[in-house]
């Protein structure tokens, strides 16, 4: 896919009049049916002196060191903030993105204009490095976190792109600390590693944990006959809707729910007794 480049519109804002650049580009798995898409967006303002109040007033945002950004939830979108630009994925279309870019350019400025009614929190994440996460990983490069190898998957988990649970070969955590045991390669207990995990990956978690309390009733309706093995026409046909919504009710599904395919929106829905 090109590398689309949109200027937005100049507002009449006090801290941010709009995106110096708001580049689109093909983003995440390759091989998923609806092709993803991730977005760069700069500005000219230091964002910086917000990251507190985000920290302080959006459920789940984790403020990291080295260097200063922030990460959290936008409109279900997973989104950075560094000091002068912001990274954000994953969207269905450009309309999406574009529709993405100017709720967060006002609610940055909402912030900005109410932080004095904002309780600032300074407290940052401190991730671990992907060579410590590495010791707890099973190192068989099996690929089924959808990552190339375990030390890809470490950097990933590190970064708070993922979640653990994708490797299915890493045994739960010792409960509640979220705390792994490292063993040696006689079956010895040599350390264990305490994995701080951003708060927006265990927020994406609590959204397939509880896909009724972030799924419009139709997409409801979409996943219970996609799970029963409809096709798209069928679903179509099934509740009288055009096959092109359909299409953006399963994309949006997906995006919701964070799969990649029928296979696993099913597996949810099985699993959430909602089929
Ligand atoms: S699923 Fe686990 S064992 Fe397999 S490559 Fe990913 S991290 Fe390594």
């Amino acid at each position: 896919m090109s590398n689309n480049r949109i200027e937005i519109k100049e507002k009449k804002r006090a801290f941010l009049s709009g995106y110096n650049s708001f580049t689109v580009k093909r983003a995440g798995v390759l091989n998923c049916p609806f092709p993803k898409l991730g977005a760069r967006l700069e500005v000219d303002s230091d964002l910086s002196p917000l990251f507190p109040y985000i920290n302080g007033s959006v459920n789940g945002a984790a403020y990291l060191d080295k260097p200063e950004r922030i990460q959290f939830l936008f409109e279900g979108v997973q989104c950075t903030l560094y000091a002068s630009e912001i990274i954000a994925a994953a969207f269905q279309d450009q309309d999406h993105a574009m529709s993405f870019g100017e709720h967060l350019l006002d609610f940055l400025n909402k912030l900005h204009e109410n932080r004095k009614s904002v309780t600032p929190n300074y407290r940052k994440v401190k991730p671990l490095s992907p060579l410590d996460i590495y010791k707890i990983l099973p190192k068989t490069n099996c690929g089924e976190c959808g990552e190339p190898s375990c030390l890809a998957f470490a950097g990933a988990l590190s970064k708070g792109w993922v979640s653990a649970k994708k490797c299915p070969g890493l045994a739960q955590p010792i409960e509640e600390k979220a705390v792994y045991p490292v063993i040696d390669k006689d079956g010895r207990l040599t350390s264990t590693i305490e994995l701080d995990l951003p708060k927006s990956v265990q927020a994406r978690e609590q959204q397939q944990d509880h896909p009724e309390a972030v799924l419009t009733e139709r997409e409801l309706e979409v996943l219970k006959l996609l799970a029963q093995g409809f096709t798209n026409p069928q679903i179509s046909k099934q509740l009288c809707i055009s096959p092109h919504t359909v299409k953006s009710h399963v994309a949006h599904i997906y995006e919701k729910l964070g799969v990649n395919d029928r296979a696993q929106a099913a597996v949810l829905a099985a699993r959430f007794n909602l089929i």
